[in-house]
């Protein structure tokens, strides 16, 4: 059978996949760099980068590479043998984010699921907290993925609503209220949750000292800081860490997307002997965890941020988008946030919704996604050009000016 049209694609999609997304109607069958193509041949700028899992832009040469080489060599094994790879790529890891121990998992919402139960274990072993009465603090307006876990604490009714019932122990409390995180905390809490930039919801910037102050707390009290950095890590705010930004170094961190190149989906949690080392053999697993593919994959990425170099860009060329959108303020913007090359723009909603204008701008070329109604978000790879980001302000003006 033959495929003549993106409208065959589309509609193969809505009869088979299930409808968990609504895409726009864009159909990509290549992509390279920060650019992709459509089966009719039309050429899109990419500023979404999926979520930030594509940071170093579609097929890098230097991680496709790696992933050939491991191709020809080996590509699974499960953990009841030792690679080649492994340990390599846990101590590349651990190092490029000063942690001692790396635990490799494969999606974002299994590291955060790791987290939680590291964190509990270790309340239980370490701190000392009576068995069953761990309580962890999560912020309003988080994401950390689908699991039934993770929705149960999540405050958007589209995530949680039928999904219930939910895993007991978690307290949700406003994002940047310092004084409410203190109120929250018990002699029984074992963690602070938290994303140190909060991406699903529109990359929200907390007040600055917030997360230092988090950091403070959570040592006084004898909490561990969990900084989920899967979306605002590796080097997408110009930093390896957005926690960086202010000094802080949590107990643990959860990494993913950008860890797997745009290639595999590679995981992670970092933290020091005293955390990760509460897990013994039977305590905690994953089939494809730590796969020597993932692994070359996740080892040729800490070897790129390891440079600096994709930091600097994002500084940089955040420095030139901020320049070209924040102007817009006023002028079919409400309001604009970034932080390195990662912008959230509100638009406007009396002009257009932020679905209207991300369908407006892929007819222009441009790939992006709204979030919560009227925001857009930008998260073009860190390896666009100077001028990429130009027409990316270009596009947007006239979609806003349009
Ligand atoms: C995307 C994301 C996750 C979940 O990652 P998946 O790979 O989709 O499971 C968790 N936390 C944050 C902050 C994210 O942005």
């Amino acid at each position: 059978m033959s495929i003549e049209s993106s409208a065959e694609y589309i509609r193969l999609e809505e009869q088979f996949a299930a409808h968990n997304y609504h895409p726009l109607p864009v159909v990509v069958e290549s992509a390279e760099g920060a650019w992709v193509t459509d089966v009719e041949g039309k050429r899109y700028l990419d500023a979404l980068a999926g979520y930030s899992a594509l940071n170093f832009g579609h097929r890098h040469p230097t991680l496709i590479a790696a992933a050939k080489e491991q191709l020809d060599k080996v590509t699974l094994t499960s953990r009841a043998f030792h690679t080649d790879q492994l340990g390599p790529f846990c101590e590349a890891l651990a190092r490029l984010v000063g942690k001692e121990m790396v635990l490799p998992m494969n999606t974002g919402a299994e590291a955060v699921e790791s987290a939680l139960k590291v964190s509990r274990k270790w309340g239980y072993d370490v701190k000392g907290v009576a068995e069953g009465r761990a309580r962890i603090a999560v912020m309003a307006g988080n994401f950390h993925g689908r699991t039934t876990t993770i929705v149960g604490f999540s405050d958007d009714p589209g995530a949680r609503a039928g999904f219930g019932p939910f895993t007991p122990g978690f307290d949700r409390v406003a994002y940047g209220d310092l004084e409410a995180l203190a109120d929250t905390l018990t002699d029984d809490h074992v963690a602070v949750l938290l994303e140190p930039i909060q991406g699903e919801s529109g990359v929200l910037i907390p007040p600055p000292g917030y997360l230092a102050a988090v950091r403070d707390l959570c040592t006084s009290r004898g909490v561990l800081m969990i900084a989920d950095e899967i979306q605002s890590g590796l080097g997408r705010t110009g930093t390896t860490l957005a926690c960086q930004h202010e000094g802080v170094e949590a107990d643990i961190y959860t990494l993913g997307k950008a860890l797997g190149g745009g290639i595999v989906p590679v995981s992670a949690v970092a933290a020091d002997r005293e955390v990760l080392g509460v897990l013994t053999p039977g305590t905690h697993g994953s089939t494809f965890g730590g796969n020597p593919l993932a692994a070359a994959v996740g080892h040729a990425v800490v070897d790129l941020l390891a440079t600096g170099e994709f930091q600097q860009r994002a500084t940089q060329l955040g420095a030139r988008l901020a320049a070209g959108v924040e102007p817009l303020i006023g002028k079919g913007l409400d309001a604009v946030r970034i932080r390195g090359l990662w912008a959230g723009l509100d638009i406007d909603p009396t002009l257009m919704s932020g679905r209207a204008a991300c369908s407006a701008l892929a007819d222009k070329g441009v790939l992006a996604k709204d979030t919560h109604g009227s925001t857009i978000r930008l998260a073009p790879p860190l390896v666009v050009t100077e001028d990429d980001i130009d027409h990316l302000v270009e596009q947007l003006t006239s979609v806003l000016h349009g």
